[in-house]
C-alpha cells in the first residue's frame, strides 16, 4: 500500500474543519493524526469538543483525537488550516517556519506575492513561487498555500475560460452566498430569516481583487496579475449551502454565444483524487444553477454555470454556482494537497 501522509486540521471543530474530516474519512492518501482548535475545546476528545453539523455520524476515526492547540510541533506532515484570519496570520507562518506544508482557507496569505493563490486546474504553475517563498522567508522545508475567497472560486472558473480563450476587459458581479460561508453559529436566525442580506463584512475587495491574481501569468519568478477590472456586490442569503454568483463581463475579442459555451464545456478538469468529472458543467435549463439542486455535483466539486447568453450592456451575462465548503474551501485545499504530491513538491 502506498504511503498516507499525516494531517493536522487547524480549526477542525469549526463548518470548514468538520468538512476536511467528512472528505478525508476514507482518502486513500491521507489520514487524520491532529486536530487542534480555540482554548475551548483542547483536552477534549474531538466528540466532546464539536457539536457536528454536517448529515451523517461524525467518522469513528477521529472521535478520540484530543484536540490540541494550534501551535506546533503537531503530529502531522500538512496541516490543513480552516482558523478566523484574526489567529491565522502568525500561526500559519509558525507551521511553515516549523517546517511543515499549510495549506490554508482563511485570507491571511492570499494576496501575499510569494503565497500561491490556487485552482489547481487554472494555475497549477503558480507552484513555482513556493521555491521563491521558502528562500526568501528562510522556511526551510515548510511553506504555505491558499484556496481563493469562496464567493471568488464559483466565478473565477468560467471567468477563467473565457479569459485564457477571448481575453477579459471588466466584470461585474453580484454574490448570492450561503449561511454557512460565515462559520458556525454564523449569522443569527433573526436577521437572515425571510431576509436578504447586502452587506458581508470585507468580501468585496476580496472579491474584486482575487480573480486577477488567480488568472495571472507566473512571469520571471512572479504572478503578472490578470489586467481586468471587476466591481462586485455580496449579499447574504437564506441558503444554507452553495454560493452563486451572477457575472456580466466584457470581452477583448469579438466572438460568438456558441464559442462562449465550447471555452467552458471544453475547460479541462485534472486527475487527481478529488477532481470531479467535469470541472465546469454547462446547464443550459432556464432555471439552472440552483444551489440545491447543483451544488452537490462533482461531489461538490463541480460548477454549475448556466444562464449564459449575450447581454444588453456588457458583452455576456452568466449565472455560476459551487459548494463553498467543499469546492470553496475544505475539498479544494485537499485538491491543493493531491496536486503537491502529484508534482514532488510533497
Ligand atoms: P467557524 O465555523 O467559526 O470555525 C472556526 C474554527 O477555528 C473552530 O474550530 C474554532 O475552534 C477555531 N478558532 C476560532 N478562534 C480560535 C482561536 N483564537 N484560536 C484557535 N482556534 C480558534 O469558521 P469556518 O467557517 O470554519 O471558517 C474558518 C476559516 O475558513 C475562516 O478564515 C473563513 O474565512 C475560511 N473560509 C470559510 C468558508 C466557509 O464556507 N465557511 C469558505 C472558505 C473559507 P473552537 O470550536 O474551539 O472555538
Amino acid at each position: 500500500m502506498s504511503k498516507k501522509y499525516r494531517i493536522g486540521i487547524l480549526g477542525a471543530t469549526g463548518t470548514v474543519g468538520q468538512r476536511f474530516i467528512q472528505l478525508l474519512e476514507n482518502h486513500p492518501q491521507f489520514e487524520i493524526t491532529a486536530l487542534a482548535a480555540s482554548d475551548r475545546s483542547t483536552g477534549k476528545p474531538f466528540a466532546e469538543a464539536c457539536a457536528w453539523k454536517l448529515a451523517g455520524a461524525m467518522p469513528e476515526n477521529v472521535k478520540n483525537i484530543t484536540v490540541v492547540p494550534i501551535a506546533p510541533p503537531l503530529d502531522c506532515e500538512i496541516v490543513f488550516s480552516s482558523l478566523p484570519s484574526s489567529v491565522a496570520r502568525e500561526t500559519e507562518e509558525a507551521f511553515a517556519r516549523a517546517g511543515y506544508a499549510v495549506i490554508s482557507n482563511s485570507s491571511s496569505y492570499r494576496m501575499d506575492a510569494d503565497v500561491p493563490l490556487l485552482i489547481p486546474e487554472i494555475n497549477h504553475e503558480h507552484l513555482g513561487l513556493i521555491e521563491i517563498q521558502q528562500q526568501k522567508r528562510g522556511y526551510g522545508k515548510g511553506f504555505i498555500v491558499t484556496n481563493p475567497n469562496c464567493a471568488v472560486v464559483s466565478f473565477a472558473p468560467p471567468l477563467a475560460a473565457l479569459h485564457r480563450r477571448f481575453g477579459v476587459e471588466s466584470v461585474i458581479v453580484t454574490t448570492l452566498q450561503a449561511i454557512s460561508g460565515a462559520g458556525y453559529p454564523g449569522v443569527p436566525s433573526l436577521d437572515i430569516t425571510d431576509n436578504v442580506v447586502p452587506y458581508i463584512a470585507g468580501e468585496e475587495p476580496k472579491v474584486e481583487t482575487e480573480a486577477q491574481k488567480i488568472l495571472g501569468k507566473f512571469k520571471d519568478g512572479a504572478i503578472e496579475n490578470a489586467d481586468f477590472t471587476v466591481s462586485a456586490q455580496c449579499f447574504r442569503v437564506h441558503v444554507i449551502d452553495g454560493h452563486s454568483a451572477s457575472v456580466r463581463v466584457n470581452l477583448k475579442e469579438t466572438t460568438t454565444l456558441e464559442d462562449v459555451i465550447e471555452a467552458i464545456q471544453s475547460f479541462p478538469t485534472l486527475n487527481l483524487y478529488s477532481s470531479p468529472p467535469k470541472f465546469m458543467d454547462f446547464c443550459d435549463e432556464p432555471s439552472r444553477p440552483q444551489p440545491r439542486l447543483d451544488r452537490d455535483a462533482g461531489n461538490g466539486m463541480t460548477i454549475t454555470v448556466g444562464r449564459l447568453f449575450p447581454d444588453n450592456v456588457f458583452d455576456y451575462r452568466f449565472v455560476s454556482l459551487s459548494h463553498n465548503t467543499v469546492r470553496g474551501a475544505a475539498g479544494s485545499a485537499i485538491l491543493n494537497a493531491e496536486l503537491l504530491i502529484d508534482k514532488g513538491i510533497i
